[in-house]
């Protein structure tokens, strides 16, 4: 059995993940946590930390499940590069799993988007677009900045240089040096993206729609289960879900 904490237990996710628990055999919930309540007075219930509360507290949470030899699933998005590194570094201690999506339909369109991007080459544009619901706090989506990242990788660009945020002004011609990036919010939308590959003549677009929140869910449950068997380090849904 693979006991787990909910860090967040309160908020969207958490209540997702709640309510997905008992549909995991080999699953067993320890504790559940929010704001105010102390993690450190629970951590040595349980086998593995699954965090969906603030990218403010991943970093404490992360020191706190190193100290105790924890694993832990982070599923908080929008870290500065400071937590980031913080977290990295956390990671030669203890395994982790550090997803910005845990669903099964977007970590497929992560390997599409590569592939496309490979296939079709340096002429076309590159754009993403994303939707999220009015309370998100986050922007661009973490699931977003994934798609850049698999982009410029493939294009070989700078991240941080080619990453175009909205567009608005005198801005001048589009160069091929850039990737767009563009936030919609509103309403209760639970996650939409969009990969545009524009050319001349034609233009292919990539689109995953979540209409629940269990799917990240049941992802990071089944990297809960996953993680605690791993030795120290970074993983990805890849490579829960063997796509690697
Ligand atoms: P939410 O605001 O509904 O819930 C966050 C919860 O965390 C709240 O109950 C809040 O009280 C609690 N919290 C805040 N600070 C805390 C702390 N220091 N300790 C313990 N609990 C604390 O947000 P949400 O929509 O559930 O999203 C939570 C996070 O998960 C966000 O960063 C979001 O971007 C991310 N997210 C990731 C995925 C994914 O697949 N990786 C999917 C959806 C959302």
């Amino acid at each position: 059995m693979t006991k787990i904490i909910i860090n967040g237990y309160k908020g969207r996710m958490g209540q997702a993940l709640l309510a997905c628990v008992p549909q995991h055999h080999g699953i067993v919930l320890a504790a559940k946590i929010d704001a105010g309540d102390d993690l450190a007075a629970a951590i040595e219930q349980a086998d593995v930390v699954v965090d969906f509360s603030s990218h403010a507290a991943t970093v404490g949470v992360a020191t706190l499940c190193a100290q105790h030899h924890k694993a832990l699933v982070i599923g908080t998005t929008g870290q500065s590069d400071t937590e980031t590194f913080e977290i990295r570094k956390l990671a030669q201690i203890i395994p982790m799993v550090w997803a910005s999506n845990f669903s099964t339909g977007v970590n497929t369109l992560f390997w599409l988007t590569r592939k496309a991007a490979e296939i079709l080459g340096q002429d076309f544009d590159l754009e993403v677009v994303e939707m999220h619901h009015r309370l998100k706090k986050d922007a661009p989506s973490g699931t977003a900045k994934s798609l850049v990242e698999i982009l410029a990788d493939v294009r070989k660009l700078h991240l941080n240089e080619a990453a175009r945020h909205g567009r608005v002004g005198i801005v001048g011609e589009r160069t091929p040096r850039e990737i767009g990036v563009h936030s919609i919010r509103g309403g209760d939308v639970v996650g939409d993206h969009t990969v545009i590959f524009a050319n001349i003549g034609e233009r292919v677009e990539l689109t995953h729609k979540a209409s629940s929140r269990d799917t990240f869910a049941n992802g990071a449950l089944r990297a809960a289960h996953w993680v605690v068997k791993q030795k120290p380090g970074i993983y990805d849904m890849q490579d829960v879900l063997g796509l690697k």
